[in-house]
């Protein structure tokens, strides 16, 4: 009897050490395949109204934004199948639940800016709270991404702040920020990331952001045409336009290429913007086969291809535009299967740098 207890604990051993050295032998799997692949990055500006409420009428928008709202469940589902890493760069004014507490949750200070019609703050105080709540706030879809496998929120600020517009300082920039961490840090989350609104991308901001603990910021594709963000002259829209659909496959970068540099954020150039669906056929299919033909690039050169758009993109046509994300995905996963192409937040990219 006693043999055989003794028996049967060295089988146990035996077993421990086996599951110890395939461990070993796995995560040093891991860690050559980490070494070597390129990945796919997803980053999306999740922001409902707050991020055009100087370009639409409210009124207009409701059937788009209940489209949003019904939408993400849809792409949390389709991360989940193909096992999609994402990271949402989210509005904090979503965070509240209602007007009252957007009320109570005011900032002390505020952004003064010289155009007016940019403060959130003043578009919210002239909103009617019983028609506009749904387009405001979304708390229950923050919780919803937080649950789901894989993950990452990070921040687009607490107000859709705009960092290059005049009568802005640092001050209320800060104040932006450390309300949008204290929001997310009430739900258990730690905010990491960070995307600017309209891509205003002020250097002298990024200490700060590092010294409150975001790690990375996303940042413009390095063509001349993105350089000025701003800029909406005809040269410069037609240009940015005829690059969804022709063009050189050079939107994607090694790891290596990526920087860090001590006390700002490490900075993740996106690749491209997935424009929403498109009636014209022809121009639709250009522009996914351009992703397309992309991501094999980045796949085959173990790159980083790093795709965003807004969540509400898909507010109109919800169906055709998920189908086509399903496309996309699909072709991730053979990519996957082809080239060992992975899927990564930018929290996840940043850990490799
Ligand atoms: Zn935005």
């Amino acid at each position: 009897m006693k043999s055989e207890n003794l028996e049967l604990a060295s089988q146990q051993v035996n077993k421990s050490m086996n599951l110890e050295l395939s461990n070993q032998t796995m995560n040093k799997t891991a860690n050559q395949q980490i070494n070597n692949n390129g990945f796919l990055v997803i980053s999306l500006d999740f922001e409902l109204i707050w991020g055009v409420f100087d370009k639409v009428d409210h009124n207009d928008k409701k059937t788009y934004f209940e489209n949003t709202r019904k939408i993400i469940p849809e792409i949390l589902k389709l991360f989940l199948e193909y096992n999609i890493h994402c990271t949402w760069a989210t509005v904090g004014m979503l965070f509240n639940r209602d007007f009252e507490e957007w009320e109570a949750n005011k900032p002390s200070r505020v952004p003064d800016y010289v155009n007016s019609s940019l403060s959130a703050y003043k578009y919210g105080d002239s909103l009617k709270p019983e028609l506009s709540a749904q387009s405001c706030f979304a708390k229950d879809l923050i919780s919803q991404i937080n649950n789901t496998a894989n993950q990452e929120i990070g921040t687009h600020t607490y107000s859709h702040y705009y960092c290059l517009e005049d009568g802005q300082t640092l001050a209320s920039f800060k104040a932006d920020l450390e309300k949008s961490i204290s929001m997310a840090k009430a739900m258990g989350i730690e905010l990491k990331s960070l995307v600017f609104p309209r891509n205003q991308f002020n250097e002298s901001y990024l200490k700060v952001c590092y010294e409150f603990g975001i790690k990375n910021v996303r940042s413009n594709p390095t063509d001349w045409y993105w350089k000025d963000t701003q800029s909406t002259s005809l040269k410069n829209r037609l240009f940015r336009t005829g690059d969804a659909y022709f063009g050189s496959n050079n939107k994607s970068y090694r790891v290596k290429e990526l920087n860090k540099i001590d006390g700002i954020p490490l900075s993740q150039k996106a690749s491209r913007l997935l424009r929403p669906y498109s009636k014209h056929k022809i121009l639709n299919n250009l522009k996914l086969n351009r992703i397309i033909s992309e991501m094999t690039h980045a796949a085959k050169n173990n790159e980083i291809y790093h795709l965003w758009w807004h969540p509400h993109n898909f507010g109109n046509n919800p169906e055709e535009n998920i189908s086509d994300l399903r496309k996309l995905l699909e072709h991730y996963k053979k990519c996957q299967n082809k080239y060992d192409f992975g899927s990564l937040t930018m929290s996840e990219l940043n850990s490799l740098v």
